[in-house]
């Protein structure tokens, strides 16, 4: 529970709910929401439509509190992520929870940051709900993957690049690296690799690329607290990212993308563009190749 947070709801949120015919939510229900990967203008209207009518808000960690401020002013604020050292609740206690309000005939909006079935355990969630006989609705969210590399000026495909794009978890329910990936394959097939929950493995991740066939100067993006306001950016290589990471000391929450994408960066980083970075017009260099031809 929050109470930084001044929770205006209102108006504006009736206004496009009536006029888009959202949903009404319904006593007795769970909204399982993604916030998006921060930056509040990334929420959807269904989003928005739910924070204004929810009795129940039970939010993650990565979720910006400033978008609590659109939550109704009864609503109550319950924070079911990891906080000050403290061990987070166990999954099953946040499902059982959720199963608790609804019954108590709540409105509960399940917030979760980015998509809540992207890397989120909203599956896990949902099924419960399922098992309990709930009724449930989903609303995805900008996946930070897609939408937070986005801000960095990075698109996750581009037609002379990548047709394919694999995401991958760097945190097994244990905390393990995923060593049980068939990386051969990842090596070879896919051109572009978006890594969540990464940040501790890259090292290994990096040396099992790079065993596997894929050059060890090939780019690689950090991007951490995508999309807000102290959004950071390191851009480094699969043979220097480990130096990288540990002489500039990044921090989680991190999304880290392997490939050739990256070097759009130089053309597409519209933010330092606003901040006055000149961008590089062809910086595939794909121009040159293409008159030759
Ligand atoms: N469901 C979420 C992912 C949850 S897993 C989604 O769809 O985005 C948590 C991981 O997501 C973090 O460890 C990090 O790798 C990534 N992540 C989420 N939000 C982020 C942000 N704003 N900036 C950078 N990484 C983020």
């Amino acid at each position: 529970m929050s109470d930084k947070v001044v929770k205006l709801g209102g108006r504006i949120a009736e206004n496009v709910s009536a006029r888009l015919g959202l949903p009404a939510f319904e006593p007795g229900w769970v909204w399982l929401v993604g916030a998006g990967p921060g930056d509040p203008g990334l929420l959807t209207l269904h989003a928005v439509n739910a924070l204004n009518q929810a009795d129940v808000i039970v939010y993650d960690a990565l979720v910006d509190e400033t978008m609590l401020g659109l939550a109704s002013p009864r609503a109550k604020l319950e924070y079911s992520g990891k906080r000050g050292g403290k061990p987070s609740p166990k999954q099953r206690d946040i499902s059982a929870r959720l199963v608790e309000l609804a019954r108590q005939g709540k409105r509960v909006l399940r917030l979760k940051g980015g998509d809540p079935f992207v890397f989120g355990r909203g599956g896990e969630e949902a099924l419960a709900l399922v098992d309990a006989g709930i009724p449930f609705r989903v609303v995805p969210g900008v996946t930070a993957g897609i939408g937070g590399l986005g801000y960095a000026g990075i698109p996750v495909t581009h037609r002379d690049v990548n047709h394919a794009v694999t995401f991958i978890t760097g945190h097994m329910a244990g905390g393990d690296l995923p060593e049980h990936l068939d990386w051969p394959s990842i090596a070879k097939g896919s051109p572009v690799i978006v890594l969540y929950m990464a940040l501790s493995h890259l090292p290994r991740i990096a040396e099992l690329l790079i065993a596997n066939g894929r050059t060890a100067h090939e780019p690689v993006a950090l991007v951490r607290n995508a999309t807000l306001k102290d959004q950071e950016v390191l851009e480094t290589t699969l043979a220097t990212a480990a130096v990288d990471v540990e002489r500039t000391g990044f921090k989680a929450p991190a999304i880290i993308v392997i490939g050739e994408v990256v070097r759009l960066r130089e053309g597409l980083d519209w933010l330092g563009a606003l901040e006055g970075r000149v961008l590089k017009r062809d910086p595939l260099e794909t121009r040159a190749t293409r008159d030759a031809v």
